[in-house]
Order: structure tokens, then sequence, then C-alpha cells
């Protein structure tokens, strides 16, 4: 098995598990943002978000909720923050869901993404439109 996360979702590989049921797993980033930062993977192999199987997506959903509230609740944090990233800045090719303790004053303001503006509202428009129609069917 040479993915890092399916050998860690099968017990192959040792991890810090926090959650586990016959369909996902999650267990301790090994180079945590914050002390208590979490990755929830499906057990089976899927890459990118839009590679997951329909019927896996509320489960997955419902795992992130109570995962967010274990770790805001466990680490005494404010919040908590979700990502995915998904191809791009993706270094294990196995789907996986940050859940981060975050406290205010943390010093993550910022954070990774630099922020910029729309031209005009007719760009932001025009934007909106493109993403629009590109949704696939519900
Ligand atoms: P990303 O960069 O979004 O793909 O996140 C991958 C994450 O996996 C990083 O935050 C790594 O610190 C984490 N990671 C890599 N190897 C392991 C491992 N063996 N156990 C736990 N977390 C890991």
């Amino acid at each position: 098995m040479s993915c890092l996360f399916c050998r860690i979702a099968a017990g192959e590989e040792p991890a810090h598990r926090v959650l586990e049921d016959e369909r996902f797993v999650a267990f301790l980033d090994v180079r945590p943002v914050f002390p208590g930062h979490v990755l929830l993977v499906p057990r089976d192999h899927h890459e990118a978000v839009w590679d997951l199987p329909a019927d896996l997506l509320g489960p997955l959903g419902e795992r992130v909720q109570r995962l967010s509230v274990a770790v805001r609740d466990a680490m005494e944090g404010h919040g908590a923050f979700n990502a995915v990233n998904n191809i791009v800045s993706q270094s294990v090719p196995h789907l996986h869901v940050h859940v981060v303790p975050r406290r205010r004053k943390d010093g993550l303001r910022g954070f990774f993404w630099p922020r910029t503006t729309y031209a005009s509202e007719e760009e932001a428009a025009a934007v909106a439109e493109r993403i629009r129609s590109a949704l696939p069917p519900a």
C-alpha cells in the first residue's frame, strides 16, 4: 500500500488516532499548526474533494463538525479552522480535512491567504456568473 494515509487508516503506520469508525479515521497531524491539529480522512482512497462519493459527503461533514467541537473544547480554544487542500498545496494525495484549534490572538491573523480585491462590481459579477455556470448539477 503506497499511500501514507491509507496505511495510517489501515493501522500499518503509527498515528495518534482520535476518532475512527467504518468509513473514517482522524489522527493528530505530525507537524501541527497548533497542538490538537487533527486530520480527518476517509478509509478508502480518494484524492480530492471532487473524488469523494456522494454518500460520504454528509458523513464527512458530520465528523468535521464533531471533531471541530472536540478540538475546540479539548484545547480550550475559542474556535476552529477547517481546511482542505485539493491537488495544489496538497502534500499527501489522499483527501484530508484539517481541523485546527484557534484562539483569538493566536498569531494566525491573515494565515496563508494574502487577499486581493475585485477591480469593480462588474468584474465581481462576471466571476460570480462564471462560477454559477460551472456548478455541477445538485
Ligand atoms: P496538506 O499539506 O494539506 O496535504 O497536509 C498534509 C498534512 O499531513 C501536513 O499537515 C503534514 O504535517 C501531515 N502529515 C504528513 N505525514 C504525516 C504522518 N505520518 N502522520 C500525521 N500527519 C502527517
